[in-house]
């Protein structure tokens, strides 16, 4: 008996064959795998070049590569940014796609995910190994870019007047190429992994898209600063920590506005918000209905399957609801498995209708439970209590409790059912949806 075997541990090929980077589909496999290939054999393309830098062009190498270790070791209490490209890393590596060979550009990316790696978070190493390539190939082409285009117009370092704002061009359009390349090839992946996600609300979301202008201006002043005296990365590494705190503070405003599990609004701010809403619609008079959304018979989902897959069908829930909504009609999460929605300019018929839809679609529809090992689905259906805004007007909590109250009738009429409750705040309005 080897060693290996006596001890449990596993052999090289069998370790190679039990990697997280199998399991993620084919298109991923050869995305990952060619994309690395490609910047390793640039990287070997780059590397006689890597050579013929000066000892100054290295100590600046150096400097942004410690103020890139930096930056990563500020993330370490506050974790990695979410989303594509929240964070300031441009700010160092675009002045070395700028200033020094494609290889340095190829290889500062290299040591910046390592170092996330080791110090931040642990992720799948596949995942580590393509965000690097893919930064990597970017740089590199950016790098490859400014050296043609410099190479032609005789600029490879700004002058006066019309020569710096021609040199500063050329930079941005650099970081521009940069940008492209990488989240073209980001793209790729989560494309690949998700067909149906929408490449306008990753991309052009309009946090996304401020965030990732003011990562370029920055990066392309720290380039200027630098090529001008090195020694402007001193003023720089300040300006630049502050800007990657800043960064976070819309994520973090987002955090505390929605339910973690769901990704809805949490009970506090859509009751603050649904409040403002009725108290609009009071003022105007404009039509305003209140839903509550309640989930038949959840507790046997638990029971069964477990909290994990009681979570996994919560979740599923909540994205159905969401796609009956308009972008500005509110759902939360009111408790454990009950939602809560605000339809503005909606009268009671339109109101039935939505929740009526949104009934008959969870109840059609089959809820994948299980986590990756197996496939298990399970049918669900809920029972929902709509209420409308009186024509006299009415507080929030009033709608609430009238909502509530129909809901009470689905559930005691047989589940799966939507109850409507109006003005008087009598039940033989209720439009039984059958079930
Ligand atoms: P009814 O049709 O009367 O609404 O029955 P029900 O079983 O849905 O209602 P009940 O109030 O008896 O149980 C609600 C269940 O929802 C119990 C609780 O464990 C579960 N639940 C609440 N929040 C969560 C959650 O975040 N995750 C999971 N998995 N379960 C939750
Ligand atoms: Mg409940
Ligand atoms: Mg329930």
């Amino acid at each position: 008996m080897t060693l290996a075997r006596r001890v449990g541990v596993a052999s090289p090929a069998s370790a190679v064959r039990a990697w997280p980077v199998w399991g993620i589909g084919r298109w991923l496999v050869i995305l990952v795998v060619s994309v690395t290939a490609l910047d390793a054999i640039a990287i070997g393309a780059a590397a006689r070049t890597a050579a013929s830098v000066h000892p100054e062009q290295l100590a600046v190498f150096v400097a942004l590569l410690a103020c890139s270790a930096l930056t990563v070791e500020m993330t370490r209490r506050a974790g990695e940014n979410a989303g594509l490209t929240k964070d300031v890393f441009a700010a160092w590596e675009l002045p070395i796609a700028i200033l020094l060979p494609p290889f340095y550009a190829m290889v500062a990316p290299i040591l910046r995910i390592i170092l996330t790696q080791l110090r931040v978070v642990r992720i799948p190493v596949h995942r580590r190994v393509f965000t690097a390539a893919a930064l990597g190939l970017s740089y590199g082409s950016a790098s490859l870019v400014f050296r043609s285009v410099s190479r032609i117009a005789l600029m490879h370092q700004p002058g006066d007047g019309i020569h710096t704002l021609v040199w500063i061009l050329t930079v941005a359009a650099c970081g521009l190429v940069q940008w492209a390349v990488n989240h073209g090839l980001v793209l790729l992946a989560i494309k690949g992994s998700d067909l149906t996600a929408s490449v306008r609300t990753m991309l052009l979301a309009r946090e996304q898209v401020h965030n990732d202008v003011t990562e370029l201006c920055v990066a392309v002043l720290v380039t200027l600063g630098i090529a001008t005296n090195p020694f402007s990365i001193a003023f720089a590494a300040p300006f630049v920590t502050l800007l990657q705190r800043s960064s976070r503070h819309a994520q973090l405003v987002n955090d505390t506005r929605l339910d973690s599990k769901t990704r809805l609004l949490n009970a506090a701010t859509w009751e603050r918000e649904a409040g403002a809403e009725v108290t609009r619609a009071t003022r105007t008079s404009t039509p305003l209905a209140v839903a509550l959304i309640d989930i038949d018979n959840f507790k046997s989902v638990n029971d069964t399957y477990g909290h994990l897959a009681g979570d996994r069908a919560l979740r599923a829930i909540s994205s159905t609801i969401k796609i009956f909504l308009r972008e500005y009609d509110l759902v939360g999460r009111f408790g454990g498995e009950e939602f809560s929605l605000l339809l503005p300019q909606t009268g009671v018929q339109d109101a039935r209708r939505v929740a009526e839809r949104i009934r008959a679609h969870i109840a059609e529809t089959p809820i994948e439970v299980a986590d990756k090992a197996g496939s298990e689905t399970i049918s669900l259906t809920v029972s929902i209590g709509v209420a409308a805004l009186s024509t006299t007007g009415s507080q929030l909590t009033e709608l609430l409790a009238t909502a509530d109250a129909a809901l009470y009738r689905a559930k005691h009429s047989g589940r799966n059912q939507v109850w409507v409750t109006t003005d008087t705040a009598s039940f033989n309005s209720c439009v039984d949806s059958g079930g």
